[in-house]
């Protein structure tokens, strides 16, 4: 417990102005118990309306919430249960950590005993045991955004929502707070529903992922199934490098892209299509074939792990990622060099080809 269901859920904001602005369009949902979800998108997409909408504190224009097939709509926040983790460390600034952490239990009027154990749970799961008399002021931001998750966790609730808990970080710290996040989700059986703009976040901390655009729900999925098989050119983009070729000349298992064929597994059902590879699935020849799409490599990048390697195709920007051993990769492509390259047909992912190209791309 608990899963939670969105039913036709809308939010119409008004502006300034007066101008209506739809946050949440007719969105269906259905979010299952125990696993670790994210709502991800670009900024502006309607991620935090539809997480607090979830918990209580933004009310729907219409559509209905469910917490275990019950109707929560009309349910006051404090009286849905549920542990809010927010972006800019919202914690007591004047509190200690340990009565930032027994706050919440003190409130519902808990026994003291029972108090005392929670906040020493908590602030152990979380790595602040030793700190109990600490002001946050005195705590690094990675530790003060554990904090405020000791806080969230100490009320017991099963039900656990976070808005962007990492992003206001260093990197690093967030990469790292990512693992630890998920361990206590899983070690203490909690649903999850966490809003993140990062996809590298979401890949990693994942069950399940809820992709997000204006308002609307493009796909969800694990993070394998988001990556290999995206729907849509804004998915394919948005999760990871893809590149992108749009075809003409389609017959059911093949199409053309400057004269050159390119074969796919899957069969090709609309007229008008783009076709993406993701960059980890080129094959590079250093032997021209007239067969194959050519370019020129007009730029390698050393990403340490990989090469990466830029080449123009008919003016655009092919990505090529290659793992070889940097000796045996640097002498056989160099700056400049023309090359061919190939893929799997199963590699091959097909897109119908959306009306504005290009605003599919962009990731605001
Ligand atoms: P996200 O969290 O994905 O960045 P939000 O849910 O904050 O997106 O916002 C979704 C849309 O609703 C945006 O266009 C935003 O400008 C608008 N919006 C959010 N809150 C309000 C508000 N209180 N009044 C008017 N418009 C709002
Ligand atoms: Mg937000």
């Amino acid at each position: 417990m608990p899963e939670v269901e969105i039913k036709n859920l809308t939010k119409k904001y008004k502006s300034q102005k007066g101008e209506k602005i739809t946050a949440i369009n007719d969105v269906n949902l259905k979010i299952e118990d125990k696993h670790y979800n994210t709502l991800l998108g670009p900024s502006g997409c309607g991620k935090t309306t539809l997480l607090r909408i979830i918990a209580g504190l933004i009310k729907p224009t219409c559509g209905k919430i469910l917490f275990d097939g019950e109707d929560v709509t009309d349910v006051l926040p404090e009286e849905r249960n549920i542990g809010f983790v927010f972006q800019d460390f919202a914690v007591f600034p004047h509190l200690d950590v340990w009565h930032n952490v027994s706050y919440g239990p003190t409130v519902k009027g808990w026994p003291k005993e029972k108090i005392k154990k929670t906040t020493q749970e908590n602030l152990k799961l979380v790595g602040l045991a030793n700190r109990p008399k600490a002001l946050p002021k005195e705590l690094s931001g990675g530790m003060q955004q554990r904090l405020g998750l000791a806080r969230a966790l100490a009320t017991q609730s099963k039900l656990l929502l976070l808005d962007e808990p990492l992003s206001a970080l260093d990197a690093k710290i967030g990469a790292y707070l990512r693992y630890e996040l998920r361990k206590i989700v899983k070690k203490n059986h909690l649903t999850a529903i966490h809003v993140t703009h990062n996809q590298e976040e979401a890949m990693t901390i994942s069950d399940n992922i809820i992709l997000m655009r204006g308002g609307e729900i493009v796909q969800t999925g694990s993070p394998e199934e988001l990556y290999q098989r995206p729907n849509s050119v804004f998915a394919a983009n948005f999760l990871g490098k893809c590149n992108f070729f749009k075809c003409d000349k389609i017959s059911s298992h093949k199409a053309s892209y400057h004269g050159k064929i390119i074969k796919t597994e899957k069969e090709i059902k609309d007229k008008k299509i783009i076709l993406g590879i993701r960059p980890e699935k080129i094959h590079l020849e250093s032997n021209i074939d007239e067969g194959m799409i050519t370019g020129k490599i007009e730029l390698i990048n050393f990403l340490g792990h990989l090469y990466e390697y830029r080449i123009n195709v008919n003016g655009a920007t092919v990505k090529a990622y290659k793992r070889y051993k940097e000796e045996k990769v640097r002498r056989k492509f160099k700056l400049g060099d023309k090359i061919s390259f190939w893929f799997h047909p199963e590699d091959v992912l097909i897109f119908k080809e959306p009306n504005d190209f290009k605003k599919e791309l962009r990731l605001d």
